[in-house]
């Protein structure tokens, strides 16, 4: 602990939910040695079964390994995890091409597990005897001001299929149980409790959106012990209103994302109509998930809904913090949740250690982030339409090549968006400034270009006809 700094002080800090983001704000905090209470509402997920329908791989990238890298869990996590090298495009008839991420410097993405991640990140809490876990705690009420928590404790009870929500759980039998905390970090999610708190303090401007767009989970098993596609890609089938995407999984399965207009599910009623659809759209996908399978896992569930949320700001005084999705949820088609939400900690860590009071360094967490924040949601609505519809047009693949090509011959001066989000620690909104420059360079070269060639052009027709 140094100085009058935030982390001087030994302080009892509650964090709501021991998701990734919670746990691993758990080891931070506790590794500043502070007394942490972690509190989770659901079981221990190292005793769960596997939660079908609620995304079972997550994309890993820069930003969320070396947050896990300066807790020293970088390289157990990558172990376990499946390098991906760029995306594999399925066309209508079933035809496949790479685009890769990265030719220059072979980057990759690294599908993980999303309950594999979580186990070793709450097993590394294990390892610090000032990190207290409670599962099965629910936030029912909190008071920031005097920080008090109220939770409710008990197994949470799965209502029947298709009350997947964590609104609609309930739990079995209800035990009320009151806890108090210097600083009470929410990390509890897109539907955080805590920040519906702070949603009540002057000041905090908080907005959310619902896409039209939502999503279910199928599966294409693994066939003899092996993978039924290339398992380096992440793959996608790019429809233009609605897409298909891919992820493996290390049991050489891939985990499948289907996701679109909640109309287009709608019109999907029977079986005929599903297995037409498929056909028609995804005609080499079918065969790998089994029309059986298919029928029976799109029947089983229904589509979840995706939601961005932006707020601001992310603390009260030196009593309160969202972390995570609970900060800025946003939708997951660029694959940067978890990865912001993990970054979040890296930027508190370097704030939290410079000789700053806590209060002050919270507002400065907030003032640093928010911008940033707030460009990723926007370019997670961008990438959307870049994944199901762009990926598949010349001008995009055009723009790709042109991107790698500069990257290639000038690596420090044109960095595409993509690596810069996906590849570097790059702040998101300085991201989109720099795709701004470069369109705007672009535009004027083939502005050049055009005016050139048509000078060029009138000139040879000049010359033609008065030789
Ligand atoms: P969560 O993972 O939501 O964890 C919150 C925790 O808090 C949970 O354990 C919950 O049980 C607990 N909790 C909730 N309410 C309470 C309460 N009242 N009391 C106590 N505990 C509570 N991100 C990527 O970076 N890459 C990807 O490829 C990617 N793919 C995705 C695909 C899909 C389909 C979706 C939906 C999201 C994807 N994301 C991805 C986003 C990523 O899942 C989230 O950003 C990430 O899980 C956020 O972590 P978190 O810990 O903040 O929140």
């Amino acid at each position: 602990a140094d100085g009058n700094g935030a982390t001087a002080t030994r302080r009892n800090v509650a964090i709501v939910g021991a998701g990734p983001v919670g746990s691993l704000a758990a080891l931070n905090f506790a590794r500043m040695g502070h007394e942490v209470q972690l509190y989770e509402y659901r079981e221990d997920i190292r005793k769960a079964q596997l939660v079908q329908g609620r995304s079972i791989n997550l994309a890993l990238s820069q930003r969320g390994r070396k947050a896990l890298a300066a807790v020293g869990l970088e390289q157990q996590v990558l172990a376990t995890a499946i390098p991906m090298r760029g995306r594999m495009l399925h066309s209508v008839k079933g035809r496949t091409s790479i685009v890769l991420y990265d030719p220059c410097n072979n980057q990759c993405l690294y599908s993980v597990g999303r309950k594999r991640l979580n186990e070793l990140l709450l097993d590394a809490c294990d390892a610090f005897p000032n990190i207290h876990c409670h599962f099965e705690h629910k936030l029912v009420k909190a008071n920031i001001r005097e920080g008090r928590l109220q939770f409710r404790q008990g197994k949470e009870k799965q209502k029947p299929r298709q009350k997947e929500q964590e609104q609609e759980q309930e739990p079995a039998q209800e035990q009320l149980i009151c806890a108090s905390a210097d600083l009470i970090v929410g990390c509890d999610g897109a539907f955080s409790a805590l920040r519906q708190q702070l949603v009540r303090q002057p000041g905090f401007n908080y907005s959310q959106e619902y896409i039209g767009t939502g999503y279910l989970e199928l599966c294409i098993p693994a066939k003899d012990n092996e993978f039924q596609m290339p398992p380096n890609y992440l793959h996608i089938w790019p429809r233009d209103s609605f897409m298909m995407i891919a992820l493996p999984n290390q049991d050489k399965s891939f985990t499948v994302t289907l996701s679109m207009p909640f109309e287009v599910f709608e019109q999907l009623k029977t079986q005929q109509q599903l297995l037409d659809f498929f056909r028609t759209h995804y005609v080499d996908a079918l065969p790998l998930i089994g029309e059986q399978q298919l029928i029976k896992d799109f029947f089983k569930s229904r589509p979840q809904h995706l939601m961005s949320v932006k707020c601001k700001p992310y603390h009260y005084m030196d009593k309160a913090l969202i972390l995570g999705d609970a900060a800025h949820a946003m939708v997951p088609y660029y694959g940067q949740g978890l990865n912001a939400g993990m970054e979040d900690l890296t930027l508190l860590n370097s704030i939290l250690n410079q000789q700053l009071t806590l209060d002050v360094a919270l507002e400065k967490f907030t003032e640093s982030r928010w911008r940033d924040a707030h460009a990723i949601c926007d370019l997670a609505m961008y990438n959307y339409v870049e994944m199901r519809d762009l990926t598949k047009r010349w001008s995009f693949r055009c723009r790709k090549w042109l991107d790698t090509t500069l990257f290639r011959l000038f690596p420090n001066q044109w960095v595409p968006l993509y690596n810069s989000v996906s590849f570097t620690s790059m702040p998101y909104s300085q991201c989109i400034a720099n795709r701004q420059w470069q369109d705007q360079l672009l535009r004027k070269v083939l502005n050049g270009t055009i005016v050139l060639s048509s000078l060029v052009a009138v000139g040879a027709i000049y010359v033609r006809r008065f030789r």
